[in-house]
């Protein structure tokens, strides 16, 4: 069982924003952003890619009502999810990062050289 399939059956402790039916939010134990939740459907699924449209739908209202949540949703917030290897995926569950609280920089998008590939 994966990591956040373990978080989800409460094998593993984290500390839940809020949880519905089909989706959990925690805050990330490794906090990149002054607020930075992940969000992830309780039902396994490894990415964004492999994720059907139904899990992608609730998702998106679920990071929304995060957002609300943490007072984020008039000052602005980031979505972030990797997607395999070269995308910098970690844990192979469907996660947003869902990243606030304070102006964020553009920093996620310079650490690979596009120079001669497009
Ligand atoms: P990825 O790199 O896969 O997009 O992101 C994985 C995220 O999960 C990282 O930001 C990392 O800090 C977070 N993470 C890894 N293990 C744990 C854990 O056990 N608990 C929590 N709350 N976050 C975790
Ligand atoms: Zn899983």
């Amino acid at each position: 069982m994966c990591l956040f399939c373990k978080i989800v059956n409460k094998e593993l402790p984290s500390n839940i924003v809020a949880e519905n039916d089909d989706f959990l939010a925690f805050h990330d134990i490794n906090p990149h952003a002054p607020v930075h939740i992940l969000a992830i459907p309780k039902k396994h699924t490894e990415s964004f890619h492999t994720a059907d449209a139904d899990t992608l739908k609730g998702i998106s209202e679920f990071a929304k009502e995060i957002a609300v949540k943490m007072g984020m949703d008039q000052a602005g917030y980031r979505i972030i999810t990797n997607i395999g290897d070269d995308g910098g995926q970690e844990v192979k569950h469907l996660h947003l990062h869902i990243l606030g609280g304070g102006k964020l920089r553009f920093g996620h998008f310079t650490d690979a050289d596009a120079a001669n590939k497009f």
